[in-house]
């Protein structure tokens, strides 16, 4: 290569790495608020490390590479295969819904749905999550999911199979938003942690808080079970940023903050 030819190469592709974000799906990313001014006046989670302030924002799940420019930085998302999950639901009147149980299910599904759409403003949001539950993963984030051969949407949670009656504590500080007895999720609870951050549990035999409980870090919430539509007892736990599914296991992860903060 030329010399010149060499340096523009270097110089493009430098800049090119700089102008944009690169991460998996599910991660959450930070950006930093001096390189994108405009986005505080966006509704979203702020945090400070280091003395410098972030914009916290979701890459959402996605099959395919693509990039998103609703930020003033674009984000690209890889593409990961995360492979896929084959279950099988026994009692096949939780696969093929009645008209009673499908309406059941549409109901309880806006009404999650409104909950996940909270934005609250009295809690500060922590990014030191902990596991809820001490057990075993048994299905990972992204993953395909088939149930009873029939392609499902993919598992954007993270399963952890443990012995009914197992313990389940708050991962990080939170408000219970939501509690309730569901089609799909069983005993089911959200917790609330702060600008657009939430969480929630599902499949559980016991739930041990009411909704308008603060909790703090540690405190017990319910135990595992296997209420809803499941194969065995386990905790399914899911992460919401910004109303995206992100992966729960990234959080709990040893280097979280070296990876988001790099
Ligand atoms: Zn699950």
């Amino acid at each position: 290569m030329h010399y010149k030819a060499f340096l523009f190469f270097i110089f493009f592709t430098s800049s090119e790495l700089k102008s944009q974000i690169v991460v998996d799906p599910g991660e959450m990313v930070a950006v930093k608020i001096s390189t994108c001014p405009d986005i505080k006046n966006k509704e979203i989670f702020f945090y400070t490390f280091n003395n410098i302030e972030y914009a916290i924002i979701p890459s959402p799940f996605s099959k395919n590479s693509r990039v998103i420019k609703s930020y003033c930085i674009p984000i690209k998302i890889n593409k990961k295969d995360f492979g896929e999950s084959r279950i099988t639901i026994l009692d096949v009147s939780k696969v093929n819904l009645s008209e009673e149980d499908s309406q059941r299910a549409y109901k309880e599904s806006q009404l999650i749905k409104e909950s996940l759409n909270s934005y609250s403003t009295d809690i500060k949001p922590s990014l030191k999550f902990i596991s809820p539950v001490d057990g075993i993963i048994s299905s990972r984030y992204g993953k395909q999911r088939y149930i009873n051969d029939q392609p499902r949407s993919p598992h954007l949670a993270l399963d952890i199979a443990a012995a009914e009656g197992t313990e389940i504590i708050a991962p990080a500080p939170g408000k219970v938003i939501l509690v309730g007895d569901f089609f799909y999720s069983g005993n089911y609870l959200i917790l609330d942690h702060g600008l657009g951050l939430l969480s929630s549990y599902s499949h559980m035999s016991k739930i041990h808080v009411q909704a308008g409980d603060y909790l703090k870090q540690s405190d017990i919430i319910g135990e595992v079970g296997s209420t809803g539509r499941v194969t065995g007892p386990h905790l399914h736990w899911s992460v919401y940023l910004e109303k995206k599914r992100i992966n729960p296991e990234s959080l709990i992860a040893e280097n979280f903050f070296e990876k988001l903060f790099n």
